[in-house]
């Protein structure tokens, strides 16, 4: 089998009725792209900034920021790298910076509520990436989006820093600028973001846990992580849609893009993108090559009128073999 998937690494993703997708691989600093292009990723899905904060002993500066996006984007080689902005906070800490102890950190502060309350740090990180952007197709994305007025705020503090940068003469790239979906009240208003977005990109670790209100990291509440649960399909079914009917891009970057369960469903949604842990990549390429979209699309309509998480796996297990 992995002799099999050793032969797909050059190769594009498509499922066996000729149709393309992206499988991206998900990062956490430059050291990892070695893995990214031995398995043959067609981008960075996601790039997930924080480590850099957390690998150090005080804020990044500008130029140690803009030094790790360029050197992920040159080894891209053109291919789109999708950075998402700091994700600190939640059980996320730094020693050298402070941030309030909370009651409830996961429903508190962190992520984007953090760059858009102390935004020296975030204009510092924005100016890193689009100065990095001049070296290939950089996308940005932010987290942890709940309203619009967090993705015009956070957008127009880009906007002027962007300004700022080009009248100084600063050579940049076309940045595409979108949100990670990973809050339901974000899931449920999809069509109205994305008339504003570039792009989606859905975080299932995070949409599943807040959905069903159980924390990702709790064993004894680890029965309600249910991927397949109907209305977990059925809010990232709400997205896929609300996304195209824009014309917009729409990507996975939780575990479930990756999932071989998962993935039969997401191919019949129509999900553009998939990106995972390295590992995962060849093994999806090789199950996306035995898929039709018709067939799958049909499968995702019976998974979405399901009552349950089992259900909707018996009824995938059923149909892939
Ligand atoms: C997610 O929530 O699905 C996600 C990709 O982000 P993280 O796992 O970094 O919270
Ligand atoms: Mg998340």
């Amino acid at each position: 089998q992995r002799a099999e998937w050793a032969l797909l690494k050059d190769q594009q993703s498509v499922s066996a009725d000729g149709k393309h997708f992206t499988v991206g691989a998900n990062i956490g600093a430059p050291k990892d792209m070695a893995a990214v292009l031995n398995n043959g990723a067609e981008g960075v899905g996601l790039y997930r900034t924080e480590f850099l904060y957390m690998e150090s002993d005080h804020l990044p500066t500008e130029d140690e920021q803009f030094e790790a996006y360029k050197s992920v984007v040159e080894q891209m080689d053109g291919k789109p790298v999708t950075v998402r902005t700091m994700d600190i906070g939640g059980d996320k800490h730094l020693d050298y910076w402070k941030l309030p102890e909370e009651e409830n950190p996961f429903l508190g502060y962190r992520a984007i509520r953090i760059s858009l309350d102390q935004t020296d740090i975030f204009r510092t990180q924005l100016r890193a990436l689009i100065r990095a952007s001049a070296f290939g197709d950089l996308w940005i994305m932010f987290p942890m989006i709940a309203t619009l007025a967090e993705f015009r705020d956070a957008k127009k503090i880009y906007l002027d820093e962007r300004a700022k940068l080009e009248a100084a003469g600063v050579v940049m790239g076309d940045i595409k600028l979108g949100i990670m979906i990973e809050i339901p009240a974000a899931a449920v208003l999809a069509d109205k973001f994305a008339k504003e977005v570039d792009f989606f990109s859905i975080g299932t670790n995070d949409l599943i846990a807040y959905t069903m209100a159980a924390d990702r990291g709790n064993d004894r509440v680890a029965y309600l992580y249910q991927p397949y649960n109907p209305s977990i399909l059925r809010l990232i079914n709400n997205v896929i849609k609300a996304a195209h009917d824009e014309g917009k891009f729409v990507a996975m970057c939780g575990e479930m893009a990756g999932d071989p369960i998962a993935v039969p469903l997401l191919v019949g949604m129509g999900l553009d993108e998939f990106s995972m842990s390295a590992p995962s990549i060849l093994q999806t390429r090789s199950l996306m090559k035995k898929l039709n979209t018709a067939d799958m699309k049909l499968l995702a309509e019976k998974a979405l009128d399901a009552e349950t998480n089992d259900e909707v796996i018996a009824l995938v297990e059923a149909t892939v073999k």
